[in-house]
């Protein structure tokens, strides 16, 4: 039988705030020592209570608002109880009752085609800290307890690990362009939950939910193996399917049962006394959507009517320095049409060359803009400009200086270009002789000698017209 796999995802992203959530202790990612920064509020020392980050919040409503979600004016935090070692209230501070977001929806592009992925909700929440073991002893850290969090919930939307993986991809770049977080690893956490159906069925089958991965190639793999499972098991009636909660093992690319799973009553869900009601009034919510970045999905829009192609587009916007090299050259007066060619072909042709991803170097957008303009504006010719750029990408060169230097923009007068290309001729008997019993190439040849000489900064055009009248 044929089978369709089910997918919805629960994403929790690390919100980039100075401090936690519900105290002032800040910098956690820089925290040299366990439990540096700690303070008796998010240690749960008793009587201490919680006072909200007003830019959590407005975090959260940014992320909503990118995934084009309905934002709750009025909104509250729960109490979520368990009891477990790096969570010192014995309770999470999350969202149950009036989260801050709901009905949102992503659209996500593979090689199936177009699919819209509804998000059920968004909520804010605390972090908890992290447990360190060593021989005997474990050992608290409290470091990360009260770091922000949203998370971000779908509906059971998805049909594939690729569908899964375009949705995580485009949630990264949309976060880290919008400044929400740095999605750096760790930082962006993805629970998988999974069933598999008979093709064409309307019901959903039992669904298990795979726990706390960390790499986009960890869900994958956990995406293929548990779908696999589910089939076998209805195919072949290997094993009974039960909803419970599993765990993906890196090393061996299985998932293991963990625990069954809790249902919302095991964990005693009721309202927070401590922290007051949100209410998010026009003004505020107007001041939040005039700060907000342009969203993804408007950027495609906005880079198709420049004139840039869907595959350009898509490169563009899956890597977001990419997209805001763009953005900044086209700022300092470039053309978006040809800066796009210019990093997406150029620019990382000459990384790749270098074995280096864009991610990893960082060329100054103005040094970029610079080259670009003076090939624009007919100064110097594009191969120069590549020269230009390679010199600029392995020893960082101010573009202009070096180009005044190399004598790249040097103009040479028609005269000038004939008389080198007399001489090229002179020199080159052979190439002249093989050229005229009808070889092409040796065409090239003379040309690319005709450049040399001329530092390549002569018009190609002109050398080539001149080069051919002589020669006939
Ligand atoms: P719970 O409260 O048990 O966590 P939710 O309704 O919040 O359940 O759903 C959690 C996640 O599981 C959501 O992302 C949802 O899309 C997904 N989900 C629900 N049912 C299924 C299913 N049958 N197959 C796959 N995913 C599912
Ligand atoms: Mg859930
Ligand atoms: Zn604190």
């Amino acid at each position: 039988m044929n089978y369709e796999i089910v997918i919805g995802l629960e994403t929790h992203v690390e919100l980039n705030t100075k401090s936690k959530i519900f105290c002032s202790c800040g910098g956690h990612s820089e925290a040299k020592e366990p439990n540096d920064c700690v303070c008796p509020a998010c240690s749960g020392m008793p009587g201490m209570l919680p006072v909200m980050n007003k830019r959590v919040v407005e975090l959260a409503v940014t992320a909503g608002l990118m995934l084009n979600c309905e934002i709750s004016r009025y909104t509250t935090f729960d109490k979520k109880n368990y009891y477990y070692p790096d969570l010192p209230c014995a309770y999470q501070i999350t969202q149950l009752n009036h989260p801050i977001c709901t009905n949102g929806v992503v659209q996500v592009k593979t090689s199936a085609g177009t699919r819209d992925i509804r998000i059920k909700q968004i909520h804010m929440e605390e972090d908890a800290g992290k447990l360190v073991h060593s021989g005997r002893f474990s050992y608290v850290d409290f470091n990360r307890t009260s770091v922000p969090l949203i998370e971000i919930v779908t509906q059971p939307d998805f049909r594939s690990a690729e569908e899964v993986v375009v949705y995580l991809t485009k949630l990264k770049s949309m976060f880290r362009s919008g400044g929400i977080s740095e999605c750096e690893e760790g930082a962006m956490r993805c629970d998988v939950n999974i069933s598999v159906r008979p093709q064409g069925s309307e019901e959903f089958g039992v669904r298990t939910e795979i726990k706390n991965m960390a790499s986009f190639e960890a869900i994958e793999k956990a995406i293929n193996y548990e779908s696999q499972r589910h089939m076998d098991a209805l195919e072949y009636e290997t094993e009974e399917l039960v909803q419970e909660t599993r765990r993906f093992d890196d090393a061996s690319g299985k998932t293991f049962a963990m625990r069954n799973k809790e249902t919302e009553a095991d964990y005693r869900y009721f309202p927070d006394a401590n922290l007051m009601p949100i209410i998010i009034d026009d003004e505020w919510l107007e001041q939040i959507k005039a700060n907000k970045p342009v969203a993804i999905d408007d950027k495609a829009v906005e880079y198709r009517e420049a004139g840039i192609s869907e595959k350009e587009i898509d490169m563009l916007l899956s890597d977001f320095k990419l997209g805001k090299l763009l953005d900044d050259i086209v700022a300092l007066g470039c053309n978006a049409k040809d800066g796009a060619t210019w990093i997406l072909t150029d620019y990382a042709g000459v990384l790749r060359k270098d074995g280096k991803t864009v991610e990893e170097h960082n060329i100054a957008p103005e040094k970029l803009a610079a080259i670009i303009k003076m090939v624009a504006s007919g100064e110097i010719n594009r191969g120069a400009g590549k020269k230009i750029l390679i010199a600029v990408v392995e020893s960082e060169v101010d573009p202009v200086a070096y180009c005044n230097e190399q004598g790249f923009n040097k103009k040479f007068d028609a005269s000038t270009v004939e008389k080198v290309i007399d001489e090229v001729i002179n020199s080159n008997a052979q190439a002249v002789a093989s050229f005229k019993s009808g070889k092409e190439k040796a065409f090239q040849a003379l040309f690319g000698a005709c450049m040399k000489e001329l530092k390549g900064s002569g018009e190609p055009a002109l050398i080539k017209s001149l080069l051919e009248e002589k020669l006939k």
